[in-house]
Protein backbone atom coordinates (compact mmCIF):
# COMPACT_ATOMS: atom_id res chain seq x y z
CA UNK A 1 0.00 0.00 0.00
CA UNK A 2 1.18 3.28 -0.95
CA UNK A 3 1.78 5.79 1.92
CA UNK A 4 -0.32 8.40 2.64
CA UNK A 5 1.57 11.26 1.50
CA UNK A 6 1.89 9.97 -2.06
CA UNK A 7 -1.33 9.29 -2.38
CA UNK A 8 -2.15 13.02 -1.69
CA UNK A 9 1.07 13.86 -3.70
CA UNK A 10 -0.65 12.32 -6.44
CA UNK A 11 -3.62 13.97 -6.21
CA UNK A 12 -2.26 17.43 -6.38
CA UNK A 13 -3.62 19.04 -10.00
CA UNK A 14 -1.46 18.96 -13.19
CA UNK A 15 -0.44 22.82 -14.10
CA UNK A 16 -2.30 22.38 -17.41
CA UNK A 17 -5.36 21.05 -15.28
CA UNK A 18 -5.31 24.20 -13.17
CA UNK A 19 -4.51 26.53 -16.48
CA UNK A 20 -7.77 25.16 -17.76
CA UNK A 21 -10.21 25.38 -14.21
CA UNK A 22 -13.08 28.30 -14.47
CA UNK A 23 -10.97 30.01 -11.46
CA UNK A 24 -7.97 30.89 -13.62
CA UNK A 25 -9.79 32.62 -16.29
CA UNK A 26 -9.94 36.08 -14.56
CA UNK A 27 -6.40 35.72 -13.60
CA UNK A 28 -5.89 34.65 -17.68
CA UNK A 29 -7.39 37.64 -18.47
CA UNK A 30 -5.27 40.33 -16.47
CA UNK A 31 -1.73 38.87 -16.30
CA UNK A 32 -1.79 36.53 -19.31
CA UNK A 33 -0.73 33.31 -20.16
CA UNK A 34 2.93 33.45 -19.09
CA UNK A 35 2.54 35.07 -15.49
CA UNK A 36 -0.17 32.62 -14.73
CA UNK A 37 1.42 29.39 -15.48
CA UNK A 38 4.53 30.51 -13.77
CA UNK A 39 2.33 31.56 -10.80
CA UNK A 40 0.38 28.27 -10.91
CA UNK A 41 3.60 26.19 -11.35
CA UNK A 42 4.52 28.45 -8.16
CA UNK A 43 1.60 27.03 -5.93
CA UNK A 44 1.50 24.11 -7.06
CA UNK A 45 5.14 23.77 -5.92
CA UNK A 46 4.25 25.18 -2.49
CA UNK A 47 1.59 22.67 -1.91
CA UNK A 48 3.81 19.55 -2.93
CA UNK A 49 6.25 20.84 -0.22
CA UNK A 50 3.14 21.61 2.34
CA UNK A 51 2.17 17.64 1.94
CA UNK A 52 5.76 16.12 2.33
CA UNK A 53 6.36 17.98 5.32
CA UNK A 54 2.62 16.99 6.78
CA UNK A 55 0.11 15.01 4.81
CA UNK A 56 -3.14 16.31 4.21
CA UNK A 57 -5.75 16.31 1.65
CA UNK A 58 -4.83 17.75 -1.80
CA UNK A 59 -6.07 21.01 -2.78
CA UNK A 60 -8.48 21.03 -5.81
CA UNK A 61 -7.55 23.01 -9.26
CA UNK A 62 -10.45 25.80 -8.38
CA UNK A 63 -7.84 26.57 -5.24
CA UNK A 64 -4.91 26.71 -6.50
CA UNK A 65 -5.73 28.80 -9.16
CA UNK A 66 -7.30 30.70 -6.12
CA UNK A 67 -3.96 30.76 -4.73
CA UNK A 68 -2.15 31.42 -8.23
CA UNK A 69 -4.07 34.70 -8.82
CA UNK A 70 -3.45 35.91 -5.08
CA UNK A 71 -0.04 35.76 -5.89
CA UNK A 72 -0.17 37.34 -8.80
CA UNK A 73 -1.88 39.74 -7.43
CA UNK A 74 0.58 40.98 -4.55
CA UNK A 75 3.43 41.28 -7.42
CA UNK A 76 2.52 44.98 -7.75
CA UNK A 77 4.78 47.15 -8.91
CA UNK A 78 7.90 47.85 -6.52
CA UNK A 79 7.86 51.78 -8.11
CA UNK A 80 4.20 52.64 -6.74
CA UNK A 81 3.64 55.96 -6.15
CA UNK A 82 3.45 56.48 -1.68
CA UNK A 83 3.17 58.60 0.82
CA UNK A 84 6.40 59.98 1.81
CA UNK A 85 4.95 61.29 5.60
CA UNK A 86 9.35 61.01 6.81
CA UNK A 87 9.40 64.30 7.20
CA UNK A 88 12.36 64.05 4.77
CA UNK A 89 11.72 66.25 2.07
CA UNK A 90 13.90 65.17 -0.29
CA UNK A 91 14.06 61.53 0.58
CA UNK A 92 17.22 60.00 -1.54
CA UNK A 93 15.34 56.06 -0.65
CA UNK A 94 12.06 57.88 -1.85
CA UNK A 95 13.44 59.15 -5.10
CA UNK A 96 14.50 62.86 -3.96
CA UNK A 97 12.22 65.65 -5.67
CA UNK A 98 8.72 65.19 -6.43
CA UNK A 99 8.19 66.98 -10.37
CA UNK A 100 6.65 70.26 -10.82
CA UNK A 101 3.04 69.78 -13.34
CA UNK A 102 5.41 71.26 -15.90
CA UNK A 103 8.13 69.14 -16.01
CA UNK A 104 5.83 65.89 -15.93
CA UNK A 105 4.22 67.50 -18.47
CA UNK A 106 7.14 67.89 -20.67
CA UNK A 107 8.37 64.52 -20.21
CA UNK A 108 5.21 62.80 -21.15
CA UNK A 109 5.13 64.34 -24.16
CA UNK A 110 8.83 63.99 -25.03
CA UNK A 111 8.14 60.36 -24.03
CA UNK A 112 4.92 60.27 -26.71
CA UNK A 113 6.39 61.91 -29.70
CA UNK A 114 9.39 62.20 -31.77
CA UNK A 115 11.29 65.79 -30.34
CA UNK A 116 14.37 67.68 -32.18
CA UNK A 117 17.01 65.94 -29.44
CA UNK A 118 19.79 66.60 -31.65
CA UNK A 119 18.16 68.57 -34.16
CA UNK A 120 18.44 71.74 -35.49
CA UNK A 121 14.97 72.94 -36.40
CA UNK A 122 16.23 76.55 -37.79
CA UNK A 123 18.71 74.86 -39.96
CA UNK A 124 17.36 71.86 -40.52
CA UNK A 125 20.49 69.96 -39.60
CA UNK A 126 21.94 67.74 -36.60
CA UNK A 127 22.24 69.80 -33.74
CA UNK A 128 23.81 69.28 -30.20
CA UNK A 129 21.45 67.55 -27.09
CA UNK A 130 23.02 70.64 -24.84
CA UNK A 131 21.79 73.01 -26.75
CA UNK A 132 18.36 73.04 -25.14
CA UNK A 133 19.73 73.70 -21.79
CA UNK A 134 22.98 76.24 -22.36
CA UNK A 135 20.81 79.35 -22.67
CA UNK A 136 19.14 78.59 -19.98
CA UNK A 137 21.83 77.70 -17.36
CA UNK A 138 23.67 80.55 -19.11
CA UNK A 139 21.02 82.97 -17.83
CA UNK A 140 20.20 81.40 -14.31
CA UNK A 141 23.96 81.27 -13.15
CA UNK A 142 26.02 83.86 -15.26
CA UNK A 143 27.96 81.20 -16.81
CA UNK A 144 29.59 81.19 -20.03
CA UNK A 145 28.88 77.65 -21.00
CA UNK A 146 27.05 74.50 -19.56
CA UNK A 147 26.52 70.87 -19.85
CA UNK A 148 24.70 68.25 -18.37
CA UNK A 149 24.69 64.77 -17.66
CA UNK A 150 23.29 62.14 -15.25
CA UNK A 151 23.68 63.10 -12.15
CA UNK A 152 26.25 65.53 -9.73
CA UNK A 153 28.46 62.30 -8.92
CA UNK A 154 28.85 61.66 -12.85
CA UNK A 155 29.78 65.80 -13.38
CA UNK A 156 32.78 65.67 -10.68
CA UNK A 157 33.83 62.23 -11.95
CA UNK A 158 33.75 63.57 -15.98
CA UNK A 159 35.67 67.00 -14.83
CA UNK A 160 38.23 64.99 -13.00
CA UNK A 161 38.78 62.48 -15.86
CA UNK A 162 39.01 65.57 -18.08
CA UNK A 163 41.39 67.51 -16.71
CA UNK A 164 43.17 65.35 -14.35
CA UNK A 165 44.21 61.67 -15.95
CA UNK A 166 46.95 61.00 -14.60
CA UNK A 167 47.81 63.95 -13.26
CA UNK A 168 47.25 65.35 -9.59
CA UNK A 169 43.54 66.81 -8.02
CA UNK A 170 44.62 68.78 -5.36
CA UNK A 171 41.58 68.77 -2.53
CA UNK A 172 41.62 70.18 1.53
CA UNK A 173 41.21 67.14 3.69
CA UNK A 174 38.48 69.17 5.62
CA UNK A 175 36.41 68.30 2.42
CA UNK A 176 37.12 64.76 1.47
CA UNK A 177 33.11 64.21 1.73
CA UNK A 178 31.04 60.70 1.49
CA UNK A 179 27.85 61.34 0.03
CA UNK A 180 25.13 58.33 0.99
CA UNK A 181 24.92 55.52 -1.85
CA UNK A 182 29.07 55.42 -2.05
CA UNK A 183 30.28 58.66 -3.37
CA UNK A 184 33.29 59.13 -1.37
CA UNK A 185 35.71 61.21 -3.07
CA UNK A 186 38.90 59.67 -3.02
CA UNK A 187 37.13 56.61 -4.77
CA UNK A 188 35.58 58.83 -7.14
CA UNK A 189 39.56 60.37 -8.00
CA UNK A 190 40.61 57.26 -7.84
CA UNK A 191 38.32 55.93 -10.98
CA UNK A 192 38.37 58.98 -12.79
CA UNK A 193 42.39 58.47 -13.17
CA UNK A 194 43.29 61.01 -10.81
CA UNK A 195 45.90 60.97 -8.24
CA UNK A 196 44.62 62.77 -5.09
CA UNK A 197 46.95 65.28 -3.58
CA UNK A 198 45.32 66.01 0.21
CA UNK A 199 46.50 69.36 1.34
CA UNK A 200 45.93 70.91 5.04
CA UNK A 201 44.27 69.06 8.18
CA UNK A 202 40.96 68.23 8.71
CA UNK A 203 39.95 71.20 10.62
CA UNK A 204 42.57 73.56 8.71
CA UNK A 205 43.83 74.44 5.70
CA UNK A 206 45.29 77.75 4.13
CA UNK A 207 46.51 79.34 0.96
CA UNK A 208 49.71 78.07 2.03
CA UNK A 209 48.52 74.91 1.38
CA UNK A 210 47.32 75.02 -2.14
CA UNK A 211 50.22 77.60 -3.38
CA UNK A 212 52.92 74.36 -1.82
CA UNK A 213 50.87 71.91 -3.57
CA UNK A 214 50.36 73.38 -6.95
CA UNK A 215 53.01 72.38 -9.67
CA UNK A 216 53.57 70.59 -12.84
CA UNK A 217 51.62 67.56 -12.34
CA UNK A 218 48.28 69.54 -10.80
CA UNK A 219 45.48 68.84 -13.41
CA UNK A 220 42.84 70.57 -11.22
CA UNK A 221 41.67 71.67 -7.39
CA UNK A 222 38.51 71.13 -6.13
CA UNK A 223 36.62 73.39 -3.69
CA UNK A 224 33.76 70.76 -2.23
CA UNK A 225 30.87 71.81 -0.64
CA UNK A 226 30.38 69.84 2.66
CA UNK A 227 26.81 69.27 2.18
CA UNK A 228 26.19 66.69 5.27
CA UNK A 229 28.29 67.64 7.85
CA UNK A 230 30.00 71.08 9.59
CA UNK A 231 33.18 71.29 11.01
CA UNK A 232 32.65 73.66 13.63
CA UNK A 233 35.55 74.75 16.45
CA UNK A 234 39.33 75.30 15.77
CA UNK A 235 38.84 75.90 12.02
CA UNK A 236 40.34 77.44 8.83
CA UNK A 237 39.15 77.48 5.03
CA UNK A 238 40.27 78.92 2.04
CA UNK A 239 36.81 80.58 0.85
CA UNK A 240 35.94 80.13 -2.85
CA UNK A 241 36.80 83.84 -4.09
CA UNK A 242 40.26 83.26 -2.54
CA UNK A 243 40.96 79.96 -3.74
CA UNK A 244 39.86 80.85 -7.15
CA UNK A 245 42.71 83.41 -7.32
CA UNK A 246 45.06 80.86 -5.94
CA UNK A 247 44.05 79.01 -8.77
CA UNK A 248 44.90 81.24 -11.60
CA UNK A 249 47.61 82.53 -10.35
CA UNK A 250 48.81 78.85 -10.47
CA UNK A 251 46.82 78.20 -13.81
CA UNK A 252 45.09 75.45 -12.92
CA UNK A 253 41.32 74.91 -13.20
CA UNK A 254 39.27 75.49 -9.87
CA UNK A 255 36.31 73.30 -9.67
CA UNK A 256 33.84 74.27 -7.53
CA UNK A 257 31.58 71.05 -5.95
CA UNK A 258 28.19 72.63 -4.88
CA UNK A 259 26.12 69.45 -4.19
CA UNK A 260 23.12 70.30 -3.95
CA UNK A 261 23.38 74.00 -4.90
CA UNK A 262 20.60 76.14 -5.46
CA UNK A 263 19.39 78.70 -7.81
CA UNK A 264 17.59 80.98 -5.66
CA UNK A 265 18.74 82.72 -2.54
CA UNK A 266 16.35 80.04 0.08
CA UNK A 267 16.47 82.56 2.62
CA UNK A 268 14.26 84.49 0.45
CA UNK A 269 11.68 81.70 1.44
CA UNK A 270 12.71 81.32 5.05
CA UNK A 271 14.99 79.05 5.11
CA UNK A 272 18.69 78.84 5.75
CA UNK A 273 20.96 80.02 3.16
CA UNK A 274 22.58 77.70 0.38
CA UNK A 275 25.67 78.79 -1.68
CA UNK A 276 23.70 79.81 -5.29
CA UNK A 277 24.91 78.88 -8.39
CA UNK A 278 25.50 82.10 -9.59
CA UNK A 279 27.65 83.20 -6.42
CA UNK A 280 30.39 80.23 -7.09
CA UNK A 281 30.71 81.17 -10.45
CA UNK A 282 30.83 84.98 -9.76
CA UNK A 283 33.35 84.14 -7.17
CA UNK A 284 35.61 82.77 -10.28
CA UNK A 285 35.05 78.79 -10.10
CA UNK A 286 35.72 77.83 -13.65
CA UNK A 287 33.92 75.06 -13.20
CA UNK A 288 30.65 74.95 -10.91
CA UNK A 289 28.69 71.27 -10.60
CA UNK A 290 25.17 70.82 -8.76
CA UNK A 291 22.16 68.22 -8.85
CA UNK A 292 19.52 68.33 -10.60
CA UNK A 293 17.43 66.78 -7.76
CA UNK A 294 18.24 68.23 -4.91
CA UNK A 295 16.97 71.70 -3.86
CA UNK A 296 16.71 72.61 -7.53
CA UNK A 297 13.39 70.55 -7.35
CA UNK A 298 14.19 68.60 -10.93
CA UNK A 299 14.39 64.91 -12.18
CA UNK A 300 18.00 63.31 -11.57
CA UNK A 301 20.86 64.77 -13.22
CA UNK A 302 24.02 66.45 -12.69
CA UNK A 303 25.05 69.97 -14.33
CA UNK A 304 28.32 71.30 -14.72
CA UNK A 305 28.58 75.65 -15.63
CA UNK A 306 31.41 76.98 -16.51
CA UNK A 307 34.20 78.72 -18.87
CA UNK A 308 33.88 77.84 -22.62
CA UNK A 309 36.80 76.51 -23.23
CA UNK A 310 36.70 73.75 -20.29
CA UNK A 311 33.02 72.67 -21.10
CA UNK A 312 34.05 72.11 -24.54
CA UNK A 313 37.14 70.19 -23.49
CA UNK A 314 34.39 68.16 -21.04
CA UNK A 315 32.27 67.53 -24.06
CA UNK A 316 35.16 65.99 -26.30
CA UNK A 317 35.54 63.05 -23.41
CA UNK A 318 34.45 59.91 -24.63
CA UNK A 319 32.90 59.40 -20.65
CA UNK A 320 30.58 61.93 -21.74
CA UNK A 321 28.58 59.94 -24.42
CA UNK A 322 27.80 57.49 -21.75
CA UNK A 323 27.25 59.71 -18.80
CA UNK A 324 24.63 61.65 -21.31
CA UNK A 325 20.85 62.17 -20.47
CA UNK A 326 17.59 60.99 -22.26
CA UNK A 327 15.18 62.59 -23.75
CA UNK A 328 12.74 62.78 -21.13
CA UNK A 329 14.97 64.23 -18.52
CA UNK A 330 16.01 66.78 -20.66
CA UNK A 331 12.35 67.23 -21.14
CA UNK A 332 12.14 67.61 -17.57
CA UNK A 333 14.61 69.58 -17.00
CA UNK A 334 14.43 72.23 -19.23
CA UNK A 335 10.69 72.69 -17.81
CA UNK A 336 12.26 72.67 -14.26
CA UNK A 337 14.53 75.51 -15.25
CA UNK A 338 11.77 77.42 -17.01
CA UNK A 339 10.25 77.82 -13.70
CA UNK A 340 13.03 79.46 -12.31
CA UNK A 341 12.72 82.41 -14.82
CA UNK A 342 9.68 83.76 -12.50
CA UNK A 343 10.66 83.32 -9.01
CA UNK A 344 7.61 84.77 -7.97
CA UNK A 345 5.37 81.71 -8.40
CA UNK A 346 8.28 79.57 -8.04
CA UNK A 347 6.95 78.21 -4.94
CA UNK A 348 2.97 77.79 -6.47
CA UNK A 349 5.19 76.12 -8.85
CA UNK A 350 7.74 73.93 -7.89
CA UNK A 351 6.98 71.09 -5.38
CA UNK A 352 10.14 70.77 -3.30
CA UNK A 353 10.13 74.41 -2.82
CA UNK A 354 6.56 74.14 -1.93
CA UNK A 355 6.88 71.65 0.95
CA UNK A 356 10.59 73.48 2.07
CA UNK A 357 8.62 76.99 2.63
CA UNK A 358 5.08 75.41 4.08
CA UNK A 359 4.72 77.09 7.55
CA UNK A 360 4.12 75.04 10.44
CA UNK A 361 0.52 76.73 11.35
CA UNK A 362 -0.86 75.10 7.68
CA UNK A 363 0.30 71.76 8.43
CA UNK A 364 -0.93 71.96 12.02
CA UNK A 365 -4.00 72.75 10.44
CA UNK A 366 -3.76 70.23 8.42
CA UNK A 367 -3.43 67.40 10.62
CA UNK A 368 -6.04 68.70 12.86
CA UNK A 369 -8.55 68.57 10.16
CA UNK A 370 -6.91 64.74 8.86
CA UNK A 371 -6.65 63.50 12.73
CA UNK A 372 -10.54 62.31 13.58
CA UNK A 373 -10.78 60.25 9.98
CA UNK A 374 -7.47 58.59 11.01
CA UNK A 375 -8.49 57.80 14.14
CA UNK A 376 -11.53 56.38 12.78
CA UNK A 377 -9.41 54.36 10.09
CA UNK A 378 -7.05 53.21 12.29
CA UNK A 379 -9.36 51.72 14.97
CA UNK A 380 -9.53 51.31 18.92
CA UNK A 381 -6.15 49.89 19.10
CA UNK A 382 -4.58 53.09 18.52
CA UNK A 383 -4.61 56.91 19.74
CA UNK A 384 -4.27 59.90 17.04
CA UNK A 385 -3.14 63.45 17.97
CA UNK A 386 -1.36 66.38 16.21
CA UNK A 387 2.00 67.29 17.78
CA UNK A 388 4.82 69.17 17.19
CA UNK A 389 7.76 67.17 14.96
CA UNK A 390 11.04 68.82 12.57
CA UNK A 391 11.35 68.02 9.46
CA UNK A 392 14.61 67.72 7.26
CA UNK A 393 15.62 69.11 3.76
CA UNK A 394 16.93 65.78 3.49
CA UNK A 395 19.84 64.81 0.43
CA UNK A 396 22.65 66.03 2.29
CA UNK A 397 21.16 69.97 1.97
CA UNK A 398 21.19 71.98 4.89
CA UNK A 399 22.14 69.50 6.99
CA UNK A 400 21.78 70.85 10.65
CA UNK A 401 18.81 72.69 9.55
CA UNK A 402 15.74 71.68 10.99
CA UNK A 403 12.16 72.66 9.84
CA UNK A 404 9.16 73.37 12.68
CA UNK A 405 6.43 71.26 11.25
CA UNK A 406 3.61 69.34 12.85
CA UNK A 407 2.35 65.39 12.74
CA UNK A 408 -0.22 62.71 13.58
CA UNK A 409 1.04 61.23 16.17
CA UNK A 410 0.41 57.43 16.56
CA UNK A 411 0.29 55.57 19.94
CA UNK A 412 -0.84 51.82 20.67
CA UNK A 413 -3.24 51.45 23.48
CA UNK A 414 -1.59 48.19 24.17
CA UNK A 415 1.87 46.60 23.69
CA UNK A 416 4.70 48.47 21.92
CA UNK A 417 5.12 45.87 19.32
CA UNK A 418 1.44 46.77 17.88
CA UNK A 419 2.91 50.04 16.52
CA UNK A 420 5.39 48.22 14.33
CA UNK A 421 2.44 46.64 13.04
CA UNK A 422 0.77 49.16 11.93
CA UNK A 423 3.56 50.09 10.31
CA UNK A 424 4.23 46.97 8.69
CA UNK A 425 0.65 47.67 7.43
CA UNK A 426 0.61 51.17 6.30
CA UNK A 427 4.00 50.25 4.30
CA UNK A 428 1.47 47.30 2.80
CA UNK A 429 -1.14 49.40 1.37
CA UNK A 430 -1.64 49.86 -2.04
CA UNK A 431 -0.12 53.37 -2.40
CA UNK A 432 2.06 52.99 0.61
CA UNK A 433 2.11 55.46 3.67
CA UNK A 434 5.55 56.00 5.03
CA UNK A 435 6.05 57.32 8.53
CA UNK A 436 8.98 57.14 11.11
CA UNK A 437 8.69 55.51 14.77
CA UNK A 438 10.89 57.15 17.69
CA UNK A 439 9.76 57.34 20.93
CA UNK A 440 6.98 54.96 21.21
CA UNK A 441 5.02 56.97 18.59
CA UNK A 442 4.55 56.43 15.09
CA UNK A 443 4.67 60.11 13.27
CA UNK A 444 3.31 61.24 9.80
CA UNK A 445 5.06 64.61 9.52
CA UNK A 446 2.32 65.81 7.10
CA UNK A 447 4.93 68.62 4.86
CA UNK A 448 4.96 66.55 2.31
CA UNK A 449 0.91 65.91 2.91
CA UNK A 450 -0.21 68.30 -0.63
CA UNK A 451 -3.93 69.26 0.05
CA UNK A 452 -4.77 67.84 -3.14
CA UNK A 453 -3.71 64.16 -1.72
CA UNK A 454 -6.14 64.54 1.68
CA UNK A 455 -8.87 62.89 -0.23
CA UNK A 456 -6.68 60.09 -1.66
CA UNK A 457 -4.61 59.61 1.89
CA UNK A 458 -7.80 59.30 3.87
CA UNK A 459 -9.14 56.65 0.76
CA UNK A 460 -5.67 54.70 1.43
CA UNK A 461 -6.12 54.17 4.94
CA UNK A 462 -9.46 52.66 4.32
CA UNK A 463 -7.91 49.77 2.93
CA UNK A 464 -6.17 49.18 5.66
CA UNK A 465 -6.42 45.22 5.97
CA UNK A 466 -7.40 45.22 9.64
CA UNK A 467 -8.39 41.39 9.83
CA UNK A 468 -4.34 40.64 9.45
CA UNK A 469 -3.03 43.33 11.80
CA UNK A 470 -5.40 42.53 14.66
CA UNK A 471 -4.55 39.09 14.45
CA UNK A 472 -0.90 40.26 14.39
CA UNK A 473 -1.50 42.41 17.72
CA UNK A 474 -3.29 39.98 19.78
C1 LIG B 1 24.96 65.04 -3.38
C2 LIG B 1 26.33 65.40 -3.70
C3 LIG B 1 27.01 64.79 -4.77
C4 LIG B 1 26.38 63.71 -5.58
O1 LIG B 1 25.28 64.22 -6.31
P1 LIG B 1 24.20 63.22 -6.99
O2 LIG B 1 23.36 64.13 -7.80
O3 LIG B 1 23.50 62.55 -5.86
O4 LIG B 1 24.98 62.27 -7.82
C5 LIG B 1 28.30 65.19 -5.02
N1 LIG B 1 28.90 66.14 -4.28
C6 LIG B 1 28.28 66.76 -3.26
C7 LIG B 1 28.99 67.81 -2.48
C8 LIG B 1 26.96 66.40 -2.93
O5 LIG B 1 26.33 67.00 -1.92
Amino acid sequence: MAKPELVSLRQLPAVATVLAAAEAEPWLERYGRVATTDAIRQVIDEARETLRAAPAAAPSAAELAQRAGRLLDTRTPGLRPLFNLTGTVLHTNLGRAVLADAAIEAAVAAMRHAVALEYDLDDGVRGERDDHLRSLLRELTGAEDATVVNNNAAAVLLCLNTFALGREAVVSRGELIEIGGAFRMPDIMARAGAHMREVGTTNRTHAADYRNAFGERTGIVLKVHTSNYRIQGFTAEVDARELAALADAAGVPLLNDLGSGSLVDLSRYGLAKEPTVREAVADGARLVTFSGDKLLGGPQAGFIVGDRALIEQINRNPLKRALRVDKLRLAAIEATLNLYRDPDRLVERLPTLRFLARRKADIEAQAHRLQASVATQLGDAFTVETGDCLSQVGSGALPLDTLASAALVIRACGSQSALEHLATALRALPRPVIGRVADGALRLDLRCLAEADEAPFLDTLAQLDHHTLAARIS
